[in-house]
């Protein structure tokens, strides 16, 4: 899953198919149709989390929190960045809508 977040607002937004813009206007970003590459344009930084760490989320979710919706225990997960020279990420100049 990736993400962008904005060195002007430090604002974090989930990509999906259409632009999403921060809080303050001046990033933005989305998949392609291949559902893997990204783009982004703005002051930005490109961010990932692996899917196993959203599998491991759903698997401590069920097993140790249960229904029981007990918040006393953390789960800790981490974004990584995503280089510029990924093939999987592209900067492009043109705004978004
Ligand atoms: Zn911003």
């Amino acid at each position: 899953m990736k993400f962008f977040y904005c060195l002007g607002c430090h604002d974090i937004q989930a990509l999906h198919f259409e632009w999403r813009r921060c809080f303050c206007g001046e990033s933005s970003g989305r998949y392609l149709e291949d559902h893997r590459t990204a783009e982004y344009r703005g002051r930005a930084l490109a961010l990932g989390l692996r899917n196993s760490e959203l599998t491991r989320l759903t698997r401590f979710m069920r097993e140790v929190r249960g229904t029981a919706h007990d918040s006393s225990t953390e789960f800790e997960m981490s974004l990584f960045e995503i280089p510029w020279t990924s093939k999987w990420v592209r900067k492009v100049q043109d705004a978004g809508t």
